[in-house]
Parts: C-alpha cells; structure tokens; sequence
C-alpha cells in the first residue's frame, strides 16, 4: 500500500504499475547486460570451478583402486607410479580450482558493484527531475530507501545468490552425469529421493517468498515511522509523545518481527526434512553399492567415487534447494524491489525542467513579475482551488508587498513564481528570480559551498562571495570563525542562529546579481540586533530590484510601492499603504486587529 502510494495514487501509475511487474525482469535482465563480459567470463571460470571439483571423487576413486588391487597381489612398483600420477593430476586440480574460485567470485562481484553504483546515480537523477508536486505526495524516508535498500537488494541477488545457484546447479548436473556413467542403476535409486525434495522446495520457495515480501514492506513502514520520528523529534517531545510514537514503532517492528518468525519456523521445518531425505537415500545407495562390489559389478573405489557424487548432487540440491528457497524469495523479493526502482526511474515528470533550468517561463524585460488570471489547485489535493484567478503585477524596479490572512495562497504565489508547480489556468511571466525563504534551509557543508549554491554551476570566486557576504551583513560573522568562508555548517559544523542563517541565504540569493527577489519575512522572532542586521541586509539586497514580499511587518508594508492584499486566492485589494487604509476594506482591518506587526522583533515577541 505504502509503494502505492509512492507511485501516485492517479490511474495513470496504476496501469504503468502492472506493467512495469513484466518488464522488470526484462530490465534486470538489460541492467546486467552492460556487464555482458564480465559476466560470460565469470560464468566460464564458474563452469571450470565445478569440473574441478567433480574431479576430486574420481581420483579419490582410482587411489582407493590402486592401493586394493596391490594389496590382491599386484605389482608395487607399478602402484607406486601410478599414485604419483594421481598426486600430480590432483595438485593441478586443486591449483586449477582455486584460482576459477577466486576470480568467479571476484567476477561477479565487481560485475554487480558496478550495476549497482550505475543504478544508484541513475535513480538519484530520476527522483531528482521530478515536480514538488511528486514530492509533496511521497516520504523521505521511502525515497531513500530505494535508492538504499532496494537496490542493494537487488546487489545481493544478483552476486552472490546467483553466482552460487549457478554453481550448484553446474556441480548438481556434472555430478549425476559421473554417477550414471559408473553405473545406472544406483543412479536411479539415489535419484529417486530428487522429486520429493524438488516438491519440497517448491512449496517453501512459495511460502518464503510471500513472508520476505510481507517482511520487507513492514519493515519500510518502520523506517518510515523512525524517521518521521527523529526528523520531528522536538515536535515530539515539546508534545510528550514518545509513549505514542515508541507504540507506532513496536506496532510496525511487531510485523517484522511476526513475519521473520514465520520464516524461522518455515526453515525449521525444511532443514530437517531435507537432510534426512539425503542422509537415508546415502545410506541405501551405500548397502546396494556393497551387495554389487560383492557381485563384482563395481570397484570399491568406484563405489567411493559414486557416494561422494551421490553427497555432491544432494548437498547441493538439498543445499541449493534450502539456500536456493530462500533465494527464491530474496529473488522475489528483489523483483518487487526491481519493479518499484523501475517504476521510479520510468516516471515522467509532470513538470519538465529543461536540461535543469527550473524556471522556464515567458520572460519579459528587465525584471518584470507578472500573474494573470491565475487558478491553481495543490496536486496532492485536486479538488481544492487555492488561487482563484489571481492577478498580480510588479513592475521592473518596484517592491510589492503580499498581505492576507493566514492561509489566503501568498505561500503559494511564490511557488508559483519559482515554478515548483504549474497553474492549471492562466499565466506567469516572470525574469530571473532568487529567493529567500521564511526559513533559510543550509546545506552541511561550508559557508563558501552555501553561499555559491545560488550559482549556477556551484563556484563562485572569493570575491564574488565577500561580496555577496557583505551586502547581506554576513561577512562579519563569517571572517569571525576561525576557518571563515570553509567553516563547515550543519549536523556536523557550527550551528549558526536563525539570524546568521538568513544572512547566509541572502548572499546565497543575491550572488548572481538576480533582477527579482522573492523574500518571505520571518515571523519567528530575532534578537533586537540580529533582526536589524537582517532588515538592513534585505533593504540592501532589495535595493535596485523588482521585490516580492510576503510581509508580516508594518515597516516593510509602510516601505513598499504597493501593498496586494490576498484573500481566498484572489487579490482583493491593491495600492500604497495609506491608501488602503483610507479605504477601509480588509487590509485597513488587518492593520486594526494587529495582524501585520509594527516594527519588528520586540513587537512579534
Ligand atoms: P498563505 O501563505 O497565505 O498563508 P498558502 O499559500 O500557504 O497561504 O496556503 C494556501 C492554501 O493552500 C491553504 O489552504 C493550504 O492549506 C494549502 N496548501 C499549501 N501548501 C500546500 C501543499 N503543498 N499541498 C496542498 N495544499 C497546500
């Protein structure tokens, strides 16, 4: 239900979900192909490795030979030259083995290494182009966990549990063929314990699957409940919900646990079956083996060599049966992995962001923002229309500020403008425009990275980016640490204040010189000196440029060319301060109720 979800809930990712379980196999099957090489040579030293070790038993067999028929009589000289013989066809065996062992398994590993790590960066890119819209619908912590747990899934099916199923099967079939050239009929008794086992692990491959795939999705939903969890934890906490979210946790961990309990017991069953299955057909090959050396039939050391064949081909159907189940349903397991990794790499953004440039809209000159007859309604929630035919114009040079109550669609003018979404009607025209949000999101990494983010390309020169510092009062603060500009921010860096950090995205905004600059004013509030170290910085950045302002502040209004007043998705009002309140209409009552802050921190405070 969870990858439903995922996927989008329309019936559009409904009919690709269908097909996409046909194809992934396909896929899988294509992955593997840039690895075709790799691949065939792996296959053939694997090939190599299996006759090697199928050689063992026979020689084992011709000692046992040598050393009876010198004791019936024979002459020791000739049996001394022959096990030499052996001794050297053995040592080259074992050379020949080992080497085809080692570089199979190094083969196959570096082969899938190699797909994985091309996956990985191709599925990044895939989540990457999609629209906000997507993102709104789907969480976090499921996103990397595709990227994650899906696609090392998908490693380990493809390395070792395949490479060692091929293997048994190469050692399975080798083996039966030595034992019916020794002798036919014991073949068909030792064979004859094959179907049941085969039954046997059809039924458990069956089962095991089912439960992994249960398992799998439990324990996603798990991840998902920490992760909401830790990333919300001071939510959390400042609510007392631990008990709650600690019930959430063990409620989704309890069907983990339930299913992996189902599989611990299917095993349990299926282990014991299987060995003494093998170990009593061992042991009857074994008692008519005897009764034919007795009849002259067969040698003693052919009789050695065939029970050994007799363990290989059992141990290994046995062992690729039992292994091989659970593989089965790693292998199911990883299909469904596939099929989800597959789904989100063939998803088309609704939104195309043309060879990464995000804001592709009609451009009119030197720094104009104009929305006409806008209607918008959220992808996540179709039915509501959050702009209703929405009209707005700044024109170049002048500073507009957006005012409303909560909830009205200002949030959702800027999206638009910085074309996170689409509107279903109407249009946006708009020029290069930089934002700074209400609150500034760094990255861990330096100031110096944060700061060029905002450039295309990611690099700025240490000019550009005191410059940039500078006009938005950070360079201060910057120079002050010891390491300045390559200070690491973040989980792992300084932890700057709420005021530091919006100076740091307002240099971020303004480093390419951008013509418009949305803001969306703080309502949280600043120290008295951070809040006016933020304010001149803004008026600074502002200075010279088209601005859009989300206002929370009587002083920025007061400020502003124009005032739109947004309500219910339309702007009601619009024109200077003094004006509107003249008019007596919504904005003159925002200003009565307080709703708009005169002055700033102390007064929000
Ligand atoms: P404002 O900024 O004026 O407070 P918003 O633009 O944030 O208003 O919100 C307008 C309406 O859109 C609200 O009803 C809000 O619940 C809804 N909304 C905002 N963001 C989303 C979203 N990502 N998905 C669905 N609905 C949203």
């Amino acid at each position: 239900r969870d990858y439903q979800l995922l996927a989008g809930d329309d019936a559009e990712a409904q009919q690709r979900d269908g097909r996409a379980k046909q194809v992934a196999a396909g896929r899988l099957f294509r992955l593997a192909r840039e690895e075709a090489w790799t691949l065939a040579l792996a296959s053939l030293v694997l090939l190599v490795a299996s006759v090697g070790q199928v050689a063992f038993p026979k020689l084992a067999g011709d000692l046992i030979d040598v050393a009876i028929q010198q004791q019936a009589g024979g002459s020791a000289e000739e049996a001394r030259r022959t096990t030499s013989r052996i001794l050297s066809e053995i040592l080259v065996v074992v050379a020949v083995t080992g080497a085809a062992d080692g570089l199979r398994s190094w083969l196959f590993q570096s082969a899938a290494e190699r797909v994985m790590y091309r996956l990985r960066v191709r599925l990044f890119g895939a989540l990457l182009q999609q629209e906000v819209g997507w993102f709104d619908r789907c969480r976090t912590g499921e996103l990397t966990n595709r990227l994650s747990e899906d696609t090392r899934l998908l490693k380990s099916v493809a390395t070792t549990s395949i490479a060692q199923a091929l293997r048994a099967a190469a050692v399975c079939t080798l083996g039966l063929v030595m034992m019916f050239t020794t002798s036919w009929l014991l073949s068909t008794l030792a064979i004859c314990i094959i179907p049941p086992l085969f039954l046997l692990v059809w039924a458990f491959g069956r089962l095991s699957r089912r439960y992994i795939k249960e398992q799998l999705a439990a324990s996603a939903a798990a991840a998902t409940v920490a992760e909401e969890c830790f990333g919300n934890l001071r939510t959390v906490r400042s609510f007392a919900k631990e008990g709650a979210m600690r019930g959430s946790y063990e409620t989704a961990q309890g069907r983990t646990l339930h299913y992996g309990l189902r599989a611990a017991a299917l095993e349990g069953c299926f282990f014991p079956l299987t060995n003494s299955l093998a170990t009593g057909s061992i042991m009857m090959v074994l008692w008519y083996g005897a009764r034919l050396v007795i009849a002259g039939q067969l040698s003693a050391g052919q009789l050695s060599a065939f029970v050994v064949y007799a363990i290989y081909v059992s141990a290994n159907a046995g062992e690729g049966g039992r292994k091989g189940g659970a593989k089965l349903g790693l292998a199911a397991g990883a299909l469904g992995a596939s099929e989800r990794v597959f789904q989100l790499l063939d998803r088309q953004p609704l939104l195309d962001l043309a060879g990464g440039k995000q804001r592709p809209v009609g451009v009119p000159e030197g720094g104009e923002l104009r929305l006409q007859g806008v209607w918008f309604a959220y992808p996540s929630r179709p039915a509501v229309w959050v702009l209703q035919g929405l009209s707005l114009h700044v024109a170049p040079g002048n500073k507009v500020a957006l005012v409303g109550p909560s909830g009205g669609g200002k949030s959702t003018v800027v999206a638009l403008i910085e074309r996170f979404y689409d509107p279903q009607r109407g249009s946006v025209l708009l020029d290069g425009v930089a934002l700074v949000g209400q609150e500034p999101v760094l990255f861990a990494d330096t100031i110096a990275a944060n700061i060029a983010f905002g450039c295309p390309g990611g690099a700025a020169s240490q000019e550009q980016l005191e410059a940039a510092a500078r006009v938005a009062n950070a360079h201060d603060f910057i120079s002050a640490f010891p390491q300045g500009y390559r200070t690491l921010v973040g989980e792992r860096g300084v932890r700057l204040s709420g005021g530091q950090k919006q100076r740091v995205a307002i240099a971020r905004a303004v480093i390419t010189s951008p013509r418009v600059l949305l803001l969306d004013e703080a309502t949280s509030a600043l120290d008295a000196e951070n809040e006016h170290l933020v304010q001149q910085a803004l008026d600074r950045a502002s200075a010279g440029r088209t601005v859009l302002v989300i206002a929370h502040r009587l002083s920025t209004v007061q400020a502003a060319d124009s005032v739109a007043v947004v309500v219910e998705g339309r702007v009601a009002e619009q024109g200077g301060h003094g004006e509107l309140l003249a008019a007596g209409g919504v904005y003159a009552a925002l200003v009565r109720r307080q709703l708009l802050v005169p002055g700033g921190a102390e007064a929000a405070a």
